[in-house]
């Protein structure tokens, strides 16, 4: 009689693949992700999901008999490959978002065939990941006892670098935050951000307990940039009426419009009242921590407590890759960790724990082998490949500023890194809600029109048209061409 060990399961067939089945599968999907990257330039950048196509997402079933494997792949290229977000396409300019390279596509596979936790233990995925963390710490001028972790983006970086700064200043005013929360205290906590920081900070200062209200919202100056001097009236306004500041969110390259808040100065401010000073650089840092024209501003991003970037934007790194860095590293740990400190090990190098578990640093357990597909486009590209990728973008970036200067019916309104934002303006109107919705549709239009693709928002009170370059393979014809279908658009629209 078998026993339950050996015994056959009846899907064996389903689930056991030979080696043979598993290379011819592997490589159609190897020549679909070819077709698809190398294909993607000659279509159009976005176009919607037909209400049809729509519908049949919403309408089918969960599936109760399995397909065979090559119907998985026919459906692929049918029903999903031919709607992508748009990133990806040198013409596309939205948000912020890379396309990205394919060895970070294939090593997306090669990590999930290993399918590894990094919460912890004494594999190579744990080592690759510090050893990334490692090199982003180096980057940044972090010392060697600052913590770091890869986690799903820059919002659930700040979220984690919050966590820590809030953990360390209710210590410094006795109350135990992972005992008793933020309930029933005096005193009030509160945060600080700019007119222009990602709303991110805002979600993490509600989850965290301290809520929206108390999240000051400092002036900018014309530039989008945080006013040194009012956060200091703020700051010592606070101060004297007892409230308990825990950090303020400064950006290295606002969503906005690029811009870098005077992050030396705010590094002086903070330092003065023993603020944490968090830098979001999840769009910005690769710029400000590689060019030299930014050294100035790599030099601050070392003075601040905790750094927030994101390989998943400027580093072209398939989604999702974030990093964060924490300076206080015993303050990370002290945060998240389960572990009594009279427990903790930090090394176990012959053993199955390995060095400091990842999940003792932040709030996931079971955590996905990022650290495969940052760590193999590092190596790749070497961060000279990385300067001349970035400062192509850079170049893009400019160039679409000289060419909206030098068109008359466009009027260029905020420029920061590989940010531009412009309007549509023509003789004789006037600012207001008519321009504004006279640019509304021309987004809408050269958006749906499938030639060009770039995003919107507000500079200053006025809707804008915004071009992120965030991709090396936008040439001078791309951005050449966002220009004049702008203007086909207005053209088409009078
Ligand atoms: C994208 C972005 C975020 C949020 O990061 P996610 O990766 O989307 O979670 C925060 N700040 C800035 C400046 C960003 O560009």
């Amino acid at each position: 009689m078998a026993t339950h060990e050996d015994a056959t399961p009846p899907d064996a067939a389903r689930w056991s693949w030979s080696r043979d089945e598993m290379r011819a599968f592997g490589h159609r999907v190897a020549d679909m992700v070819a077709d698809y990257l190398a294909d993607l330039p000659d279509g159009p950048v976005f176009r919607p999901v037909p209400p049809a196509a729509a519908e049949a997402f919403a309408a089918e079933p969960l599936p109760v008999r399995g397909l065979p494997a090559d119907a998985l792949l026919g459906a692929f290229e049918r029903e999903i490959a031919p709607f992508p977000f748009g990133n990806g396409h040198p013409r596309f300019h939205g948000w912020v978002n890379s396309p990205p390279h394919v060895i970070g596509a294939m090593a997306s596979a090669l990590a999930a065939a290993m399918n590894p936790s990094v919460a912890g233990g004494n594999h190579a995925a744990v080592h690759l990941e510090h050893q990334v963390v490692r090199w982003f710490r180096e980057l940044a001028g972090f010392p060697e006892s600052s913590r770091g972790l890869l986690v799903s983006g820059g919002s659930m970086a700040t979220l984690t670098a919050l966590a820590v700064a809030r953990h360390r200043v209710a210590a410094r005013v006795d109350i135990d935050v992972r005992a008793d929360g933020l309930q029933g205290h005096a005193r009030r906590f509160v945060a600080y951000q700019g007119e222009d920081t990602h709303g991110c900070v805002r979600k993490a200062a509600e989850l965290l307990g301290l809520g929206a209200s108390n999240l000051r919202t400092v002036p900018s100056d014309e530039r989008g940039r945080v006013r040194v001097d009012a956060l200091r009236e703020q700051l010592e306004q606070d101060l004297s009426d007892g409230v308990v500041p825990v950090a303020l969110a400064a950006s290295v390259g606002t969503v906005n419009t690029g811009a870098i808040d005077p992050l030396d100065e705010l590094a002086d401010l903070c330092a003065e009242h023993g603020l944490w000073l968090h830098v979001d650089g999840a769009y910005g840092a690769p710029a400000a921590l590689l060019l030299e024209r930014y050294a100035d501003v790599a030099r601050a991003i070392a003075r601040a407590d905790s750094l927030a970037l994101d390989p998943h934007k400027w580093l072209y790194v398939p989604v999702d890759a974030g990093l964060v860095l924490i300076k206080d590293g015993a303050a990370a740990r002290d945060a998240f960790s389960l572990v009594p400190p009279y427990l903790r090990t930090d090394d176990d190098p012959h053993g199955v724990n390995g060095p400091v578990w990842l999940s003792e640093l932040g709030f996931e357990q079971t955590r996905p082998f990022r650290a495969l597909k940052v760590g193999l486009m590092l190596r790749y590209l070497g961060t000279d490949g990385y300067r001349a990728l970035i400062e192509h973008d850079l170049e893009m970036a400019a160039r679409l500023v000289a060419a909206v200067r030098a068109e008359p019916e466009l009027e260029l309104l905020a420029h920061g890194l590989s940010i531009v934002c412009f309007r549509y303006l023509p003789a004789g109107a006037a600012s207001g809600p008519e321009l504004d919705a006279l640019n509304r549709r021309l987004l809408t239009a050269v958006q749906l029109g499938g030639r060009s693709f770039l995003s919107g928002t507000v500079v200053g009170g006025a809707f804008a048209l915004r071009a992120c370059i965030l991709n090396p393979g936008t040439g001078e014809a791309a951005v050449d061409a966002l220009v004049a279908e702008v203007l086909a658009a207005a053209r088409e629209g009078r």
